[in-house]
């Protein structure tokens, strides 16, 4: 395969990897090292430029959250949590988003690198941005929902809009990506896009296709609801056809992908059977219209899976090819028996409830409110706004090199090209934190 001229960069934070949601909680943080891990094994950072990530503030959280429910999360901890009772029914945090230790700095790493890797699409250093620690789609303004505290991926997209006149979001995880629709309901700068299971009260329970948006966002939120079973072929066969209409519509001028792996067959929560390549080929089609793309994780809750998964999809965005057998000398190599495989093979636990002529009708009833974008006036004639930088002096201008800060820039840069954790004495060392504003 030719080499790539795709430029990727890539962003691990060490740390984050080991944050605990609490015993018998699906949502593992571990599954980010396990990815990790089988990235440098593959030799897969050789084709990256890996960044350990800025920690987002409480400011830069506030982009988009309430104070009040950002201060809550700086304060609370399992410790204290007594003192906290009535916040924390108001805040939704408690069973299936748990208070644990260290949770604000697991919400400010995950959310920084999204805010990092928007921000170097910004300023046009990579062609796409990888953060498979992001992807936290269901996370409120004011309340935490579905593991998820910090939406990294309004923040994301909301550092982006500072630049790009159009911003497309795609979301292949299994749930509908509520979050990010609600955030953007009301605005025609960003079409969302979810392709997710509906019905029978699956978590969150929205995203009907007559979910359309409002106002001056109306035709500008889609929604793609399946039943259980999307195996490899259905699944192409709707969300090729509608990304091309809605990118043909839509013309975005940067992408964000939310690569969900609970979509994936056997997942320990989902109900599809996608095969890794199956998934993959989502973000393949996507890369192949060579627009600005910030990919990232999301749900995931087979550990083995969801490492294989963003694995195969790293080495997409980088156009190489892997071999199917895993690295043996990957430290989590026991979690791979009996196959040791990157592509084990799929065994369906439920029949594919989509029928053809389903699934069709949904291509053909997208298509419809597609053509509806296709007309408004905003799309067409909207300038963009911010081909020069806006003056505001926040954070992430600093991580401009010509202006302050300018020596952290560089220790990362440094960092990245000595290919870090290339060797094994790397993980013995002290991991020191970036100085965070
Ligand atoms: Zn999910």
């Amino acid at each position: 395969m030719p080499s790539s001229n795709t430029r990727v960069v890539y962003f691990y934070d060490p740390d984050v990897g080991n944050f605990h949601y609490g015993p018998g909680h699906p949502m593992k943080p571990h599954r980010l090292s396990v990815t990790h891990s089988l990235v440098l094994n593959y030799g897969l950072h050789k084709s990256l430029k890996v960044f350990r990530p800025y920690i987002a503030t409480a400011h830069d959280m506030a982009r988009f959250h309430s104070e009040e429910y950002i201060e809550f999360l700086q304060r609370v901890t399992p410790q204290n949590i007594q003192g906290f009772t009535k916040s924390l029914s108001h805040f939704n945090v408690g069973d299936d988003c748990p208070v644990f230790d260290g949770l604000y700095e697991f919400c400010a790493r995950y959310t920084g690198a999204s805010m990092e890797g928007a921000a170097k699409l910004n300023n046009e250093g990579c062609d796409i941005a990888v953060n498979w620690s992001g992807g936290l789609h269901h996370a409120k303004k004011f309340e935490a929902s579905g593991f998820c505290y910090v939406n990294d991926i309004v923040i994301g997209i909301l550092e982006l809009l500072k630049v790009h006149p159009r911003v497309l979001y795609i979301d292949i995880d299994i749930h509908h990506g509520d979050g990010v629709q609600e955030a953007f309901y009301l605005t025609d700068r960003v079409m969302t896009v979810s392709f997710h299971k509906y019905g029978n009260y699956f978590f969150p329970g929205t995203g009907d296709m007559y979910e359309i948006g409002a106002e001056v966002g109306r035709y500008y939120s889609v929604n793609v609801p399946l039943k259980e079973g999307m195996d490899d072929l259905s699944y192409e066969l709707v969300f090729k056809p509608v990304v091309k209409d809605v990118i043909d519509f839509y013309r975005p001028t940067a992408i964000v992908l939310q690569c969900g792996a609970d979509s994936l067959a056997n997942d320990r929560l989902g109900c599809f059977n996608l095969s890794i390549k199956g998934h993959g080929e989502c973000v393949s089609f996507v890369k192949k219209f060579n627009i600005p793309t910030l990919v990232l994780g999301g749900g995931g809750y087979t550990v083995r899976n969801v490492a294989r998964c963003w694995t195969y999809e790293t080495s997409i965005c980088v156009d190489k090819d892997l071999s199917d057998e895993l690295p043996y000398n990957t430290e989590y190599f026991e979690y791979f028996s009996p196959d040791f495989s990157l592509h084990p093979d799929v065994n369906p636990r439920s029949e594919n409830a989509n029928s053809k002529q389903y699934l069709d009708s949904i291509v053909e009833s997208m298509h419809t409110q597609l053509k509806m974008v296709q007309h408004a006036p905003s799309v067409q004639m909207q300038d963009m706004p911010g081909t020069i930088y806006p003056d505001d002096h926040d954070h992430l201008d600093d991580l401009d090199p010509d202006v302050r800060n300018h020596e952290i820039e560089e220790e990362r840069r440094t960092e990245a090209e000595n290919e870090f954790y290339d060797g094994d004495r790397d993980q013995d060392g002290p991991t020191e934190d970036l100085p965070a504003k």
